[in-house]
């Protein structure tokens, strides 16, 4: 079965590194003109030739998702150079461990900030332009952390069990406009963001033996999970979370 999205046009946060450079090449490679969010913008013109290498089409724009003039700012060139997006990924996001007593309020709030609330302005910004087209794609990454969690979590914790409820709010509210609302929760995959933990032989060791399939997760793993949730296929999967984490929340 060929997933097809030519036609729509996709933007996803973070998408400059990562996962999210992951999810924007297996949605070019569907078909999707691409939309990539994020701050730096050598790495964002990397992935955009990447993605033009291979045939498809792609922008990059650069904003901070969690300011609101930022995500107006962005909104507005992305209708004009990509036309109305149709498929929105929250990817954005960023993890610091440590214990809640260590933590500094401002530490608290941008993790809180670059996950959720950044999901907020965004969809607020790109949702109307779904509404009435009869179909839009919505995803939020979440994470295992917001099913489980661990030491050093509370914040991560935090923002990820909200954009659990986000998702199920949001996606009632959306749902007679054809428009689907769902989480994707990882497990640890290899990225940037795990490279502490992946440089530290006892952590890498900890990680490892919490998964069942023994090895971390591969970004283009996540693709193709995006991939299926973009396509008509799963115009009935909305409001749920798809867990893709090599079954460590299973123990
Ligand atoms: P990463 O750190 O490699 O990439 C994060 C991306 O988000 C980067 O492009 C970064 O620039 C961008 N970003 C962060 N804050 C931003 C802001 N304020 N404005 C604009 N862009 C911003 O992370 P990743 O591993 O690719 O993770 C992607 C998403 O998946 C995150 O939300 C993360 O929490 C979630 N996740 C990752 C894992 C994992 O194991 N890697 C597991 C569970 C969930």
């Amino acid at each position: 079965m060929k997933i097809d999205l030519t036609g729509r046009t996709a933007v996803i946060t973070g998408g400059s590194r990562g996962l999210g450079e992951a999810m924007a090449k297996a949605l070019a490679e569907a078909g999707a003109k691409i939309a990539l969010v994020a701050r730096d913008a050598q790495k964002l013109e990397g992935v955009r030739e990447a993605i033009r290498k291979s045939g498809g089409t792609a922008e990059f724009f650069t904003g901070d998702v969690t300011r609101e003039a930022d995500v107006a700012r962005v909104a507005g060139e992305v209708t004009q150079r990509l036309g109305t997006a149709q498929i929105l990924i929250n990817n954005a996001g960023i993890n610091i461990r440590k214990n809640l007593v260590d933590y500094t309020l401002e530490e608290f709030q941008s993790v809180m900030d670059a996950s959720l609330t950044s999901t907020f302005l965004m969809c607020r910004a790109f949702v109307p332009g779904m509404k009435g087209t009869g179909y839009g794609r919505v995803i939020n990454m979440s994470s295992i952390m917001g099913h489980v969690s661990l030491p050093g979590r509370t914040a991560y914790s935090s923002a990820k069990t909200a954009l659990l409820g986000l998702t199920r709010a949001l996606a009632l509210e959306l749902a007679a406009d054809a428009i689907t609302v769902n989480c994707i929760s990882p497990g640890p995959f290899a990225t940037e963001m795990n490279t502490v933990v992946m440089n530290n032989p006892e952590a890498n060791a900890q990680f490892l033996g919490a998964l069942p399939v023994g090895r971390w997760g591969d970004a283009g793993e996540i693709g193709a999970m995006a991939c299926y949730l973009c396509s008509e296929m799963a115009g009935f999967v909305t409001g749920t979370d798809l867990l893709i984490d090599g079954g460590w929340t299973a123990r």
